[in-house]
């Protein structure tokens, strides 16, 4: 993870190659909220081996005036401050030129499309991805327009900022890049990765306060142990969630 430093804002010639599977840009007004979550287990490592570069720049770097203004009341009236364009357009506009491969745009915004594992898997194909925080009452409406950004959202309530939804796309995107994961096959066979949640696990002891592990998982029959985990997961996806059951049934 590289903090842009703010002697960097405008006319910098920092510039991070292309040997990563991906780059991640990321904008917002409060960098050091990324530091702890992007500095352990995969995501850390994922980027101790070069698998993706995460870049993360603050938006009031690219301010203009003495005061490093970038909000400003409502046109109209209402509650709040608005994030205006300018800071965010230079920020998009310099942090680009940082690297050859063109970014896929996304403002993370509660109106967004929500964010979920076939669109995870669409964006961990992606070489560049830029992701921007909003804070306040959001984005001035011509960022979106003015960018083409594609909204994305991780749930239907509001946070306070951009800040939490971003670092969840990223974890949910990086630990799908090749390397990222010990065993490739754990991302296969998770929640979601055949639309169906995952079957239930279990680790030693085979007796736990008087519950058992199922005998079959102790059988080394591993085609009867594959058949009984795919019955499993039909199960608690019916039970848990009817609608990816629905989902399956229409494709
Ligand atoms: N006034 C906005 C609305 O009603 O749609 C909500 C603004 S919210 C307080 C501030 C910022 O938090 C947003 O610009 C966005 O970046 C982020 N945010 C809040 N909830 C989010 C969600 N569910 N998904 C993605 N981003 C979210």
């Amino acid at each position: 993870m590289i903090f842009l430093p703010p002697a960097c804002a405008g006319g910098f010639t920092f510039a991070t190659q292309m040997p990563f599977q991906m780059r991640i840009d990321v904008l917002t007004l409060f960098p050091e909220m990324f530091s702890s979550p992007l500095s352990h287990s995969i995501l850390k490592r994922a980027q101790q081996h070069g698998i993706v570069d995460i870049v993360v720049s603050n938006i009031r770097d690219f301010t203009h005036g003495s005061y490093r203004k970038v909000d400003d009341k409502p046109y109209g009236g209402g509650p709040g401050m608005v994030m205006m364009p300018q800071p965010v357009f230079d920020a998009v506009e310099n942090v680009t030129t940082l690297s050859e491969e063109k970014p896929r745009i996304i403002l993370l915004s509660p109106q967004g499309k929500k964010l979920n594992q076939p669109l995870v898997n669409e964006f961990s194909r992606e070489k560049r991805l830029m992701l921007i925080a909003g804070r306040y009452e959001g984005f001035d409406e011509r960022i979106r327009i003015g960018l083409d950004a594609e909204q994305v959202s991780i749930g239907d309530y509001v946070l306070s900022g951009g800040e939490l939804p971003a670092m969840v796309l990223i974890d949910a995107v990086v630990r799908l890049l090749e390397g990222s994961l010990g065993d490739e096959q754990s991302a296969a066979e998770e929640s979601f990765s055949d639309g169906l949640l995952e079957y239930p696990h279990y680790t030693r002891p085979e007796d736990f306060r008087g519950m058992k592990v199922p005998d079959i998982l102790l059988s080394g029959d591993h085609g009867k142990i594959a058949k009984w985990r795919r019955e499993q997961a039909l199960e608690r996806t019916k039970t848990n969630r009817p609608d990816l059951m629905r989902e399956k049934d229409n494709k």
